[in-house]
């Protein structure tokens, strides 16, 4: 059976799965989102998930038309009409369809797409050999422009940053944010770890706050590693002794080595081997 897509309350199969093209998802980038994973067919951090969307959707002045319980029942629903347990969620709010103009109120109907399918982001040699990434010239947007806490459609900074990446043979780049600080990367979050402490930037370096950063920070905690957010410059990475990135597709990756210098040893450090294999165990329980 072709992979069931849901759309605003109704199953379609993969390739019927379409909204209009007035959407202003699609012409603006208008709209929200959220990737999550579901690990033996519980959806890890779900309510994390959708707290974060729903007040995403809030920042931007889009009431999403179902309830967060709704939503919930829905995310499952898809998942069990594909037969997924283990799979990556992709949760889509457009701000529906409209005139060719930007004005929201000329839009109505936003739909909610719901799409469960399997992913692997990055190759598994990168998990135990560590990731080279590079610093993009790209920014991270300000956050007067457009909240990076938001987690919109309008993904145009972070492909910009990535664009950059790849051309230099890397699959992830660092993004600054305005004042040359160390935000995330394009698509995850940023960890280093010195002398036995870990560190990322803090919420408001720029940064989309990481449901995966949050069970990192409570994984140190638990484990009794000292853990904290800090401002802190590319310095701060190139003396790093391990760095890793977070995500919901990643989940904990290293890097090994950033704009060519290499971090620490330039192989995967025992904390991040540590914070990784943690991370697993706690994802597989119940
Ligand atoms: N930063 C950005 C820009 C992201 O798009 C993501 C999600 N892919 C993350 C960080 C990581 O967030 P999470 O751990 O909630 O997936």
């Amino acid at each position: 059976m072709a992979l069931q897509i849901y759309i605003s309350g109704k199953f379609y199969d993969k390739a019927d799965a379409k909204i209009s093209v007035y959407d202003h998802g699609l012409l603006y980038g208008d709209g929200v989102f959220e990737g999550m994973r579901s690990y033996s067919g519980t959806i890890f951090r779900l309510k994390e998930h959708l707290e974060r969307l729903y007040e995403s959707a809030r920042a931007i002045c889009l009431t999403i038309p179902i309830s967060i319980e709704v939503m919930e029942k829905a995310v499952y629903e898809t998942l069990q009409k594909n037969s997924l347990i283990d799979a990556y969620i992709r949760l889509v709010i457009t701000r529906g369809a409209g005139s060719l103009g930007l004005d929201p109120n000329k839009t109505s109907d936003p739909q909610v797409i719901i799409i469960a399918d399997s992913i692997s982001l990055y190759p598994e040699e990168f998990y135990d050999k560590g990731l080279k990434i590079i610093t993009a010239s790209t920014v991270r947007s300000h956050p007067a422009a457009l909240s990076p806490r938001v987690k919109s459609l309008n993904y145009l900074n972070n492909i910009m940053a990535k664009i950059e990446g790849l051309q230099a043979g890397c699959v992830e780049a660092l993004m600054l944010n305005h004042k040359g600080e160390v935000a995330e990367c394009t698509g995850d979050n940023i960890f280093i770890v010195k002398r036995g402490v870990v560190m990322t930037p803090p919420k408001d370096a720029g940064i989309l706050e990481g449901i995966t950063r949050n069970a990192i920070l409570d994984l140190c905690k638990e484990h009794g590693i000292v853990a904290f957010e800090q401002t802190m410059t590319r310095h701060d990475l190139y003396v790093a002794d391990e760095c890793f990135l977070t995500g919901s597709a990643a989940e904990v990756i290293p890097v090994v080595t950033i704009d060519s210098r290499p971090i620490g040893s330039g192989s995967v450090g025992p904390i991040t081997k540590k914070l990784s294999d943690a991370f697993k165990k706690l994802v597989h329980s119940k």
